[in-house]
Parts: C-alpha cells; sequence; structure tokens
C-alpha cells in the first residue's frame, strides 16, 4: 500500500514571502490535494538573529489569500504539532546527542578567531575531514578536555562528522538520479552555539517526526541533501521522496532576486500582488505554469482543476521565467470573467480612496463595464478610469495638439449646441452620437474632426471606453460643464 501523502511548506520568517515561495507552497499543495494528502505549514524559526516580525503572519495571510488551505500547522492545529521549530528545540537537541553518542557528530570549540585563522591560511578550507584533526574540538581533545570545556560554559556547536570518500546518490522525483561525494560537504553545524538547532538539523527531525512523504521545495536546497541524506542514515531512518523545483528566472536571465525584480518592475513580494490588486486565481494559474504544463495547450486552469492534474513528472528541469505581461494576461482574463456586482465592492473602496465623489451603485456598475476590457488590474478600473469620476482639469497635450486645429473651438460650440436641445431622458449613446453624425455633415467635416475634440473635452484624454456611453453615463449637465470648461480652457 503507499504510503500517506504528507507534504509541508517550510517558510523560514526571515522576510515576507515572496512569489518564489508561493510557488512552492503551491506545488506541495496542488500535489496534495491531487494524492489525497495532507498540506502541511511548518515555520522554521531557528534563526533568531533573521527572525522578522510579522512574518508568520504575513505567509498565513498570503496561502489564505491564494486559497491555499492549510490542513496542519501553527494556527491550524493538527497530529503532529507544534508547527513553530521554537517550541521543539529539545527534540532537535535530543537527536543531535544520539549522533553524537553514536559517533556521527561531535563537539567543536573552536573560536571565531580559530576559525579565521584555518581560513586564512587556505581560503578555499572546509570544516571538514581535512582540516578537522587540527582544529579543537571532541575528535581532537581528550575525554577531560572535552569536559572541560563543557562545564566552563564557553560556546560550542556540534557538528555532523562527514565521512570521506562516500557517495550519497538519491533519485530526485524532478532531477532525476543526482549524487554528491561526500568530499564535497562541509562538516555541518547541527546545533548552533545558542542552543538552536540549524535549518539541516531541524528540517531532517522535523520531516521525520511529522511524517513527511514528499520534500517539494525550490533547487536552492538541491544541494543540502547529501547532508540530510547523511542525517537520516545515522538516525536510523528512511528520508522521503525529494523534489526540486526549477529556480524561476528573470526575464533578463539569472535566477529571479529581489534586485533583479525590483530593476525589471516585478513585484516580488507576494503582499505586493495583494496591494496591486491581483486577482489570486491568475496568480495561482500563472505561478502553476512557471516550472510546470498540463501537457496539452491548455493555459487557463482553476486552482480546483490544478488539484485535479497537477503532477510532479511534468515539472520542468529547466528554469522558469517569470513573465509579467503574462500574468497581466491571466490577470485579465480572470478579472474580466468576475461578475460585476462582485467587482463592486472593491472598486466601491478605490474610488473611496482615490477620493472621488461618491457615486450610486447603477453608476459604477456602468464604469465598470466600460472599463474592464481596458484594465490588468482591477485597480486600473479606479486610475484609468478616472475621468468617470472625476473631471479632467488638464488636457493630453499630445492629443489637443493633434486634434484642436484653429476651427474646432467652433465645431465643438456647434455640437455643445444640439446637446442643449436633448433632453436628460433622452441623453443616451445612440442619440449623442446621431447628433454628432448630423453635426458633422452639417459642418461638412470628416466625424473624427469633431469626435476626437469632443472627446478631449470630457475625458481629457485622447482616446478611451466608447465616448457616447462615457457621456450617458456623466449625464447631461456634468458633460456639458466639462464642454464648456474645455472651451474655456483649450482657446
Ligand atoms: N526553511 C527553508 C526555507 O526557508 C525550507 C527549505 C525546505 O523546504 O527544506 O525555504
Amino acid at each position: 500500500m503507499n504510503k500517506k501523502v504528507r507534504v509541508r511548506f517550510a517558510p523560514s520568517p526571515t522576510g515576507w514571502l515572496h512569489i518564489g515561495g508561493l510557488r512552492t507552497a503551491l506545488y506541495n499543495y496542488l500535489f496534495a490535494r491531487r494524492m489525497g494528502g495532507t498540506f502541511i505549514l511548518r515555520i522554521e524559526d531557528t534563526d533568531r538573529t533573521r527572525f522578522l516580525e510579522g512574518a508568520e503572519k504575513d505567509i498565513i495571510e498570503n496561502l489564505a489569500w491564494a486559497g491555499l488551505a492549510v490542513d496542519e500547522g501553527p494556527e491550524h492545529g493538527g497530529g503532529f504539532g507544534p508547527y513553530r521549530q521554537s517550541e521543539r528545540s529539545d527534540l532537535y537537541k535530543k537527536y543531535a546527542y544520539k549522533l553524537l553518542n553514536d559517533g556521527h557528530a561531535y563537539y567543536a570549540f573552536d573560536t571565531p578567531g580559530e576559525l579565521e585563522h584555518m581560513r586564512t591560511e587556505n581560503p578555499n578550507a572546509k570544516y571538514d575531514y581535512t582540516t578537522r584533526g587540527n582544529m579543537k574540538n571532541s575528535l581532537t581533545l581528550s575525554g577531560d578536555e572535552v569536559k572541560k570545556h563543557l562545564d566552563s560554559g564557553e560556546p560550542y556547536v556540534i557538528r555532523l562528522k562527514v565521512p570521506e570518500g562516500e557517495k550519497v546518490v538519491f533519485d530526485d522525483m524532478i532531477r532525476g538520479n543526482v549524487s554528491f561525494d561526500t568530499e564535497q560537504v562541509d562538516d555541518q553545524i547541527l546545533i548552533k552555539s545558542d542552543g538552536l538547532p540549524t535549518y539541516h538539523l531541524a528540517n531532517v527531525v522535523d520531516d521525520h517526526e511529522m511524517q513527511i512523504s514528499h520534500v517539494i521545495r525550490g533547487e536552492e536546497w538541491l544541494s543540502s541533501v547529501p547532508k540530510h541524506l547523511l542525517i537520516y542514515k545515522y538516525l536510523g531512518w528512511n528520508p522521503p521522496v525529494m523534489a526540486h523545483l526549477p529556480l524561476i528566472m528573470s526575464p533578463s536571465g539569472g535566477k529571479l532576486s529581489k534586485r533583479k525584480a525590483e530593476k525589471e518592475g516585478i513585484p516580488i513580494n507576494v503582499r505586493d500582488y495583494i496591494s496591486g490588486n491581483y486577482e489570486p486565481e491568475a496568480v495561482t494559474n500563472f505561478l502553476a505554469f512557471l516550472g510546470w504544463s498540463p501537457g496539452d495547450d491548455r493555459e487557463i486552469m482553476s486552482l480546483n482543476q490544478l488539484c485535479d492534474e497537477f503532477s510532479l513528472e511534468r515539472v520542468s528541469k529547466s528554469g522558469a521565467v517569470f513573465n509579467l505581461e503574462k500574468l497581466l494576461w491571466y490577470n485579465e482574463h480572470y478579472l474580466r470573467n468576475r461578475p460585476v456586482k462582485e467587482l463592486l465592492p472593491k472598486v466601491k473602496e478605490l474610488c473611496h480612496e482615490k477620493g472621488y465623489p461618491e457615486k450610486s451603485d447603477a453608476f459604477l456598475e456602468k464604469a465598470i463595464a466600460l472599463m474592464i476590457e481596458r484594465v490588468s488590474t482591477i485597480s486600473g478600473i479606479a486610475e484609468e478610469g478616472w475621468f468617470l469620476f472625476d473631471a479632467p482639469e488638464e488636457y493630453d497635450e499630445k492629443a489637443v495638439k493633434k486634434a484642436w486645429k484653429e476651427n474646432t473651438t467652433e465645431y465643438v460650440q456647434f455640437y455643445l449646441s444640439k446637446l442643449s436641445g436633448i433632453s436628460d431622458g433622452e441623453f443616451k449613446a445612440a442619440r449623442l452620437k446621431e447628433e454628432l453624425s448630423r453635426s458633422v455633415e452639417e459642418l461638412e467635416i470628416g466625424f473624427g474632426k469633431l469626435m476626437l475634440p469632443v472627446r478631449i473635452s470630457v475625458t481629457g484624454l485622447g482616446s478611451g471606453p466608447d465616448l457616447f456611453s462615457i457621456m450617458e453615463l456623466l449625464g447631461k449637465e456634468e458633460t456639458e460643464n466639462r464642454i464648456k470648461h474645455a472651451l474655456r480652457s483649450l482657446n
């Protein structure tokens, strides 16, 4: 019988959750759902020097925003807690002592100065089988000396004794057969001088204790696997199946780092996507395809569909380039598929934030309908559609230069006089268009010669959604006021 699938997302609360972290969480979640398994959130907070207040909350909120429901975790409970490593310290010590007793780990008492000295002698030196014999540790000191050091209260660490000349081989579900020589591996610190475990020890202990069946994480952790596998072996445990996800690359090449993302205008933290009002389903759909594909030409897949079809076998080995335009394409798709009524509260909030005059729901719904095909995110309705809510004070210079010629004022005035004859109740797009057609005929000019100046007068811009629908939405009084204002300003 297959072992029950249990996967974990194990972020360190040292910074805001970034978009690559969310992809790792997503792949774990999708795999768990697909396999009928359990998705666990474990907070790896043993590095107290880099701890960031609020980061755990950020992680939990971001996962919830993306729709990744956690089955077991610090806020969610579960039978394998606690789910914060800082609350599990005793457990790690117990296993560190076991490794010590079995001769697979040792105490090291080297001072920072002594470590520095080792590196000045040979800048490439690692603390490993070649150097540990010359250092101050329980392999080189007598039992009495070791005891003296331990009793003295001076700081010490516990290191893994990595053997010389062995091969660590494993089968990664994504990368295939991977092999490391233990010679490349240093004697990893397992317990730091503050008594807390390093990532490596805590990670292995918890994956075992929490009965994790598959470790799915970023490729940057691949080089840690030999250390982990040695610890598994020495503790007599079976390691979980490994799957290392391809790197996320920047469009300009190389790994998508914080700096690169900033330079290339890519939001890096999940909270930026939330504050940028991205559609969560667009982000998860996009991220799912950043390293995975369903094997046919489908691109739009809901979270539920992804849960049904995701497989680690289809995750690619090679790096996946982050394409912001593609993300916006997804966002447009999901945004346009949402019912206007559902968009209303958010648009109301955005308009309020912008300080626009209060509008009725009916007005806002029409504004949404006018703008929805022209924006990439819901924010665009309030931002790019500002002219629906606020009268222009300035007019697009380029458009004015192109459209406002010698007789333009006269033409616009002519149309304005036609508008004054239309009642409020008749102030409808079709009628307004008809009136404009009639005006250009009477003036014996082309349609654009009048239409564009009227558009500029009403919206301040040279392009936008259907002008006559905008005018209908604004109503007779507001439209006329705007045209009069433009005639005064642009003369
Ligand atoms: N705490 C590690 C991180 O911050 C976890 C890596 C792993 O999944 O093993 O990404």
